[in-house]
């Protein structure tokens, strides 16, 4: 009998594949692969299951879990295997004193999973720092190397995620410099918590650590004993908007309250989806304390509190959405990726 897949999602939520399947190296991830391609099954790719919201009912096919290891140093350059932990990597590179990732510390998952949503927090993202992916090409049925500029990296979005199941990562590689300095912190809370300027630089190891403690005050990190924690990470990606419709949620706000705006590089401008969450009326905690309800710690963070369901947490989701909606015309999109079922 298959696992729950709940055993390997930190939503704690999820029926069985038809088959599990662990795969520890590259080329039995490729055999396994072309062996499911061959007779037309579907094909589930599980690593550390921390953006996963997988159906009560499971996964109608094969569940390949990425369980290689490895990592192997070239000057500036490390290829690490697609299933080394993240976290463990940012720490070691961190006490290496190389720069490049030490704003994403404690983010959960695997090293394979970072290039699909580009990976992002504080100000930093894994397509600063990637070189290049080595992947499977489904389509062709062959090994690539896939130069950075080839993925197709934009906010928490990439070519992996934009063509589902097309690639599988085998591996990454990263430039990641020896300097004792991080890269300029570009985000305002992580800078007060560092007591630096925008744009100034600290030490590897004390942006790692402010980092680790404004996450572990939102339930950011996975901790058995924080039952915040029990989420995918953020539910919903912040809406990026054109000037016009930016506009157009301004005036919403007719008494001159002051919308938050990120502006990006193609004159769009992302805003908040936590302040959309909490303006629409949905406070921290919102839910059923015994099935699902949004963290107590962070308005973004949607939490199976023991007794949930699928079904139940993405009822939540559609609630939020739908007063965002309502509220403001702005559609929450919903970060995590749904297996089994589908958010539109
Ligand atoms: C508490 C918490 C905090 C989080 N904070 C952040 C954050 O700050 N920033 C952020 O960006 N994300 C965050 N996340 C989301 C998540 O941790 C990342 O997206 C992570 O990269 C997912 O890695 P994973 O190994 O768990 O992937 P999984 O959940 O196992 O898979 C996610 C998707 O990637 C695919 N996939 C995984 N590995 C491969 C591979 N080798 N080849 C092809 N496809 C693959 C899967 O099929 C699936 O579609 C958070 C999650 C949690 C639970």
């Amino acid at each position: 009998m298959p696992p729950a897949l709940a055993d390997y999602t930190t939503l704690r939520l999820g029926g069985p594949g038809a088959r599990f399947v662990e795969v520890a190296d590259e080329a039995a991830i490729v055999a396994a692969v072309r062996e499911a391609d061959a007779d037309g099954t579907p094909l589930l790719i599980l690593a550390g299951g921390s953006n996963l919201v997988v159906a009560d009912a499971g996964f109608p096919g094969t569940v390949l879990r990425i369980a290689s290891r490895g990592i192997a140093a070239d000057g500036d350059r490390l290829t690490v295997a697609a299933g080394e932990p993240w976290d463990p990597f940012v720490a070691r590179c961190v006490a290496e004193g190389r720069a490049g990732v030490e704003c994403l510390a404690g983010i959960p998952g695997s090293v394979g999973a970072t290039p699909i949503q580009n990976v992002g927090a504080y100000g930093q993202e894994v397509a600063e720092t990637i070189v290049s992916v080595r992947a499977y090409d489904r389509e062709r049925g062959r090994v690539e190397e896939l130069p950075a500029e080839a993925c197709g990296f934009r906010y928490r979005s990439s070519a992996f995620k934009r063509t589902p199941g097309r690639w599988v990562v085998l591996a990454v590689t990263y430039a990641l410099p020896r300097q004792p300095m991080s890269r300029p912190v570009r985000y305002a809370e992580l800078a007060r918590a560092l007591g630096v300027a925008e744009g100034e630089t600290a030490p590897l190891a004390d942006v790692r650590e402010a980092v680790l403690a404004l996450r572990r005050r939102k339930g950011m990190v996975l901790d058995p004993a924080d039952p915040d924690t029990v989420s995918a990470g953020s539910f919903f990606t912040n809406p990026v908007l054109d000037p016009d419709a930016f506009a157009a949620l301004e005036r919403r706000f007719p008494d001159g309250t002051r919308v938050p705006r990120f502006p990006q590089p193609d004159g769009s401008l992302k805003t908040s989806a936590a302040w959309l969450i909490e303006r629409a009326g949905f406070t921290k905690g919102h839910g059923d304390p015994a099935t699902v309800a949004i963290s107590a710690k962070h308005t973004l963070a949607l939490t199976n509190r023991g007794a949930g369901t699928t079904a139940q947490l993405v009822a939540l989701a559609r609630e939020i959405a739908a007063g965002v909606e309502e509220a403001f015309g702005v559609a929450l999109e919903p970060e995590p990726v749904f297996v089994g079922h589908s958010w539109a």
